[in-house]
């Protein structure tokens, strides 16, 4: 069954290396359906893309990959955007999210404590105060944030693997009304959860959200959902897209979602 891949980097991001139109490429030799390009866009001084976004130079990159694709697999552009809730006006100063198939929500800082994507905030400090307030704040980002995809849901977990600390709660016992809370708002507001692979290849071992909270989301009703590998570099180009599927239908989904020019578009997960 084709794939598509909705969070996947290219060049044009300084944290990441191949071409969108190898990407594309690659894409089509292994037979996925779409790919879901995403450009960061981060406003955040401690990150390590701040202030790279441009432009004109990804319009470019996606053209080309739109003519490398040969109309054979569908290419999407769109962009992720960090801490949307905090920085929306200067992102939309920046990019005119009209231009875009998609925009994704991404949360990398917590306020007050720093970035989670890495071990450093953690050395000093309780870490599952850091956990809520990630969800505390993820909360106000989908309640607020102009989007159409929650990315990596639970990305928490990549600092605390890192720091070698304990990755293998479950926030729904920990938060019950928090974490239901945010997948209300997702479904009220109609934005897409992300199923990404990538903690599949690191030490966590898990997906970003863990497969526990897509069943909640589903017995909530969710079913807008997406799939990705944000994936930044080989060897890890589409990884984990095939177990992210199994997952998906172990659940109790039947579709994907892909977007063209922020309108979702359902694509079947078997037959
Ligand atoms: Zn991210
Ligand atoms: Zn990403």
């Amino acid at each position: 069954m084709p794939l598509p891949d909705m969070h996947v980097h290219t060049s044009d991001s300084p944290d990441a290396e191949i071409p969108a139109r190898i990407l594309v490429r690659r894409g089509r030799e292994e037979g996925l359906s779409a790919i879901g390009f995403v450009a960061h866009l981060d406003m955040n001084p401690e990150d390590s893309c701040y202030d790279s976004f441009d432009p004109l130079g990804y319009e470019e990159s996606v053209e080309g990959a739109r003519r490398e694709s040969e109309n054979r697999i569908t290419v999407m552009k769109g962009l992720e955007v960090g801490e949307p809730h905090r920085f929306q006006a200067r992102a939309k100063a920046l990019a005119d999210y009209s231009d875009y198939d998609f925009i994704v929500g991404a949360l990398h800082h917590v306020e007050g404590a720093g970035l989670i994507l890495g071990d450093e905030v953690f050395r000093n400090s309780e870490h599952l105060p850091i956990v809520e307030e990630y969800y505390r704040e993820t909360l106000r980002m989908v309640e607020t944030a102009d989007m159409d995809v929650l990315a990596h849901m639970g990305l928490v977990r990549r600092g605390l693997a890192m720091a070698g600390l304990d990755h293998a709660f479950d926030e729904i016992s920990l938060w019950p009304d928090l974490l239901r809370g945010i997948l209300s708002a997702l479904i009220q507001r109609e934005v897409a959860l992300e199923l990404n692979t990538s903690g599949l290849r690191r030490k966590e071992k898990t997906t970003y959200p863990t497969p526990r909270v897509i069943e909640l989301y589903r017995e909530m009703g969710g079913e807008r959902i997406t799939l990705g590998s944000d994936s930044h570099r080989d060897p890890h180009v589409f990884f984990g897209l095939a177990e992210g599927r199994m997952i998906l239908l172990e659940k109790g989904f039947e579709k994907t979602f892909i977007y063209r020019a922020r309108e979702p578009r359902p694509l079947p997960l078997f037959g």
